[in-house]
C-alpha cells in the first residue's frame, strides 16, 4: 500500500494539540471523520490487514496504531502511524509491541516477502510473516480462511464461464458474444485489482489456475485480448501472495 500525504485539516499543530490532549486525558483523539475518510481511501476501503471490505456486516472501520498508542503516545495521530483496520484485526493485535516484535507493514512491506498463500492457509518465509500470522489469526477458520476459500471458488467459476462464453464464440463470431467474452474477462481481472476486496487472495487463485494462461492465448489469437486487460492482469500479477520465480 501507499501512504498518501496526511489529511489537509491535520496540520502538525492540530497534531500537536491532539496529541497533547491524548496524553493528558486518554481521550480518542483520533476518531475524527477526516482521518477515517483519508484512511478508507488510501486502503480501497479495506481492512489493511485481512483485506475484507469494510463498512458491511458490522465490520466498521477502526483507526489502527501499528505502533500502539499506549506505549507510542507521541504516535497518537502521526500520519504515518494510522492504519485501517477491521475490528478483528485490530482487536487481535491489541498491545502488540511492533518495534520490539516487527509485523509486517502493509505500508512498508510487500506482504510476499514474508507470507505465501497455500490452499488458502497463509505460510511464513519469515519470523516477520510468522508473527503476522499468528499476532492476527489470519489463518482463523471462521473469519479469514472462509473468506479467502468463497473468493477462490468464485475466481473458478468465473474461469470456467469465461471457457464456456469463449467457445462459444468460436461457434459463431457475433458481436454479442465477442462482448459476453470481453465483459467476463474484465470481471474476472476486476477481482484481482488493488481496490476489491480479497485481491491478493483472488489474484493468487487467479495466476495459479492452469486454465488461465490457456484461456489467455486463445484470447490473444482472437484478438480479444487487448493493451488495457494486459494492464488489468499486470496489476493482479504483482498482488501474487508467492514472489516471482528469480
Ligand atoms: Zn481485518
Amino acid at each position: 500500500m501507499e501512504r498518501s500525504n496526511p489529511p489537509a485539516e491535520l496540520t502538525p499543530a492540530v497534531a500537536q494539540k491532539l496529541t497533547a490532549t491524548f496524553k493528558a486525558t486518554g481521550e480518542s483523539v483520533w476518531q475524527i471523520d477526516y482521518i477515517k475518510r483519508a484512511l478508507a481511501e488510501q486502503s480501497h476501503n479495506k481492512c489493511s490487514f485481512c483485506e475484507c471490505e469494510l463498512g458491511i456486516e458490522s465490520k466498521y472501520l477502526e483507526v489502527e496504531h501499528f505502533a500502539y498508542k499506549g506505549s507510542y503516545p507521541e504516535e497518537v495521530v502521526a500520519w504515518d502511524n494510522l492504519i485501517a483496520a477491521c475490528r478483528r484485526c485490530n482487536g487481535k493485535k491489541g498491545v502488540h509491541d511492533v518495534r520490539v516484535e516487527p509485523i509486517v507493514n502493509p505500508y512498508a512491506n510487500n506482504p510476499r516477502d514474508h507470507i505465501r498463500m497455500q490452499a488458502y492457509r497463509l505460510q511464513s518465509l519469515t519470523p516477520v510473516g510468522d508473527l503476522t500470522i499468528s499476532v492476527l489469526g489470519l489463518n482463523d477458520i471462521q473469519r479469514a480462511m472462509t473468506a479467502r476459500f468463497k473468493i477462490g471458488a468464485q475466481i473458478g467459476e468465473t474461469l470456467e464461464q469465461l471457457k464456456e462464453k469463449i467457445e462459444f464464440y468460436k461457434e459463431k463470431q457475433s458481436a454479442l458474444r465477442r462482448a459476453k467474452v470481453a465483459n467476463c474477462l474484465d470481471a474476472l481481472l476486476n477481482e484481482c485489482l488493488k481496490r476489491s476486496p480479497y485481491a491478493a487472495t483472488a489474484a493468487t487463485v487467479l495466476h495459479r489456475e492452469s486454465i488461465y494462461p490457456e484461456l489467455k492465448e486463445q484470447l490473444i489469437v482472437l484478438q480479444i485480448w487487448t493493451v488495457e486487460f494486459q494492464e488489468l492482469h499486470d496489476s493482479s500479477l504483482a498482488l501474487v501472495l508467492q514472489k516471482p520465480a528469480p
